[in-house]
């Protein structure tokens, strides 16, 4: 081995990782992303699969502001991330929030102008 050989090979950063856990391929669910430690080191991390989320219960787009986790893992999460400080917030979009909103105030209003009328024929 020549000196040259010798000295690039000392400077070059061993940037190679062990994969963390027990699983030896990098398969959809078994994913890993090198970090490199405060100590300068490299290391696997293990990265987690995502979900779809929760999903409005009308119209089924995703969820704004909820995070995405398993089901599992929203029991330690925070209660700002898994839900809007709305009626419904959480289960139902803001659109279908409002629409729900506006449906129930015009039919109480057509309850009021039938209830009106019916008392304008009676007095007659
Ligand atoms: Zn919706």
């Amino acid at each position: 081995m020549s000196f040259e050989f010798r000295s690039l090979k000392n400077n070059m950063a061993d940037n190679r990782v062990t994969r963390a856990g027990r699983h030896s391929y990098n398969t959809k669910s078994a994913r890993i992303r090198t970090i490199r430690t405060p100590g300068g080191k490299y290391a696997a991390q293990k990265i987690k699969k995502t979900t779809k989320g929760p999903r409005c219960s009308d119209c089924k787009t995703a969820l704004p502001g909820i995070k995405h986790l398993k089901s599992s893992a929203y029991k330690n999460s925070k209660k700002r991330e898994r839900t809007v400080s709305r009626a419904y917030g959480g289960a139902t979009c803001a659109n279908c929030v409002k629409m729900r909103i506006v449906r129930a105030f015009l039919l109480e209003e057509q309850k009021a102008v039938k209830k009106l009328l019916a008392e304008r024929a009676s007095k007659k």
